[in-house]
């Protein structure tokens, strides 16, 4: 296997002689055959090609190839955004009166998705501390659980995910164990090498790296056997809906067949080739970026330890930090370019700080070349009181910032005057 930054700049297409050498944008809904029995075969899924956009498209596909080759994954599903893949993965195998074990600490759209939004269609989403114990996550687990679901860095508590802690018991019960990768990327985390089974993402993060194009992955990891357990009876029978077809017998990619032919065709939540051409062209770059993404945090998260203004700082890379020891383990790499601080002097100081940096802009995104920062209490979380923030782990001085790739001493420089005027 070729190295994961070849990867990210060879990986999923190859132009067969006198194609164009770049990925092109294939801007079409429809694809035409001279047969109609061609045509058929696609449709009964026993020839490979593509009929219409909305199951498969040549850019889309470039995509999802390249990143589930990062991954080691058997294939992708692009979906439109983060949220749509998450929904996606979680609905292809779940539905009413099951449940899914769930870290609290997670995305607060997929926090907003597992407690509110799937309950109503009779989902139930059992939460767990990352904190807690091997028995009292397995105790969450009961035989209508299809997913246990986590991140491997959550942001803004920056917790790192203890995968052998999850690992065992998914292992233990026969459940998916499905993780979000969209803060650490296969360059400094493959969740697939601990114990995942499926690998979710927002490409809007780090894989585009620009800010300049929505959307989001499902990798198959192609290492669950459904003929293994009774748990995922609708992969043991035929859908009626595909010619009959048990999706267990396909073997490794059952999980992903599944939810191509099923959820996208229903739910048709798909990633357009324009913003599949743009995260394919930012993901050439991603083992470069994601090296100076965790070399400026780094760097940025030793000098707020060490500022007096700085009340208390997260970031793995800090030996004193709770998770440095887990970081060593899954993220000996890099930890990533997310780390959550608080200023002396609380809410209001924190917004003061934030308003007195140039450089660093205060936008609600994450993860992409330019450095930002966002204060929850003021801005996302702003309709929490200090103790509901409390309660889930956000203090009201609490500052996300998100280090870019611009050079560690302007972003330092930055963050210092902005200090030096609170
Ligand atoms: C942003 C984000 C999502 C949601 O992705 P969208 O592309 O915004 O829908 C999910 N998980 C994590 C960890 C994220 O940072």
């Amino acid at each position: 296997m070729k190295k994961l930054d070849t990867i990210c700049v060879q990986g999923g297409y190859k132009p067969k002689s006198g194609e164009p050498r770049v990925v092109p944008i294939v801007q079409s809904t429809t694809y035409y055959y001279e047969k109609a029995s061609e045509m058929a075969d696609l449709f009964d899924l026993k020839a490979e090609g593509y009929f219409y956009t909305r199951l498969a498209n040549p850019t889309v596909d470039a995509f999802e190839k390249k990143l589930a080759e990062l991954e080691g994954g058997v294939l992708g599903i692009a979906a439109a955004s983060g949220m749509s893949a998450t929904l996606l993965a979680v609905l292809n195998v779940a539905g009413a009166g099951d449940n899914i074990v769930a870290s609290r600490s997670i995305y607060g759209g997929s926090y907003n998705l597992f407690s509110v939004t799937l309950p109503k269609y009779g989902i139930e989403c059992r939460f767990f501390d990352p904190d807690d114990s091997e028995e009292e996550i397995d105790k969450l687990v009961d035989e209508k659980t299809k997913i246990i679901f986590a991140e491997t860095v959550a942001n803004p508590t920056i917790v790192v995910l203890d995968f052998d802690k999850l690992s065992k018991i998914a292992k233990k019960h026969k459940v998916l164990f499905m993780v979000d990768n969209t803060l650490v990327t296969p360059v400094l985390c493959r969740p697939l090498d601990f114990g995942a089974n499926i690998v979710i993402y927002s490409s809007s993060k780090y894989l585009d790296g620009h800010a300049v194009a929505l959307g989001g992955c499902i990798i198959d990891g192609g290492n669950f056997d459904f003929n293994s357990t009774n748990r995922y009876e609708e992969f043991l029978k035929p859908d009626d809906s595909y010619h009959g077809l048990v999706y267990a017998s396909l073997g490794k990619t059952a999980f992903g067949v599944k939810c191509r032919a099923q959820m996208m065709r229903d739910l048709g939540a798909i990633m357009s080739p324009e913003n599949a051409f743009l995260t394919n062209l930012g993901m050439e770059t991603l083992a470069l970026r994601m090296e100076r993404h965790c070399e400026n945090a780094k760097k940025v998260a030793e000098f707020l330890a060490n500022h007096p203004k700085v009340e208390w700082i997260l970031h793995p890379s800090l030996k004193d930090n709770k998770y440095h020891e887990l970081s060593k383990k899954y993220l000996p790499n890099g930890q990533g370019g997310m780390m959550s601080f608080g200023v002396k002097g609380g809410s209001e100081k924190a917004s003061e700080f934030m308003e007195a940096l140039e450089m660093i802009a205060i936008v609600t995104h994450v993860a992409d070349s330019r450095s930002c920062v966002l204060h929850p209490a003021s801005t996302t979380h702003r309709q929490l009181s200090s103790e509901d923030l409390e309660a889930i782990g956000i203090k009201d001085n609490l500052i996300r910032l998100s280090v870019g790739i611009e050079n560690a001493e302007d972003i330092i420089d930055d963050i210092k005057q902005a200090l030096d005027r609170i």
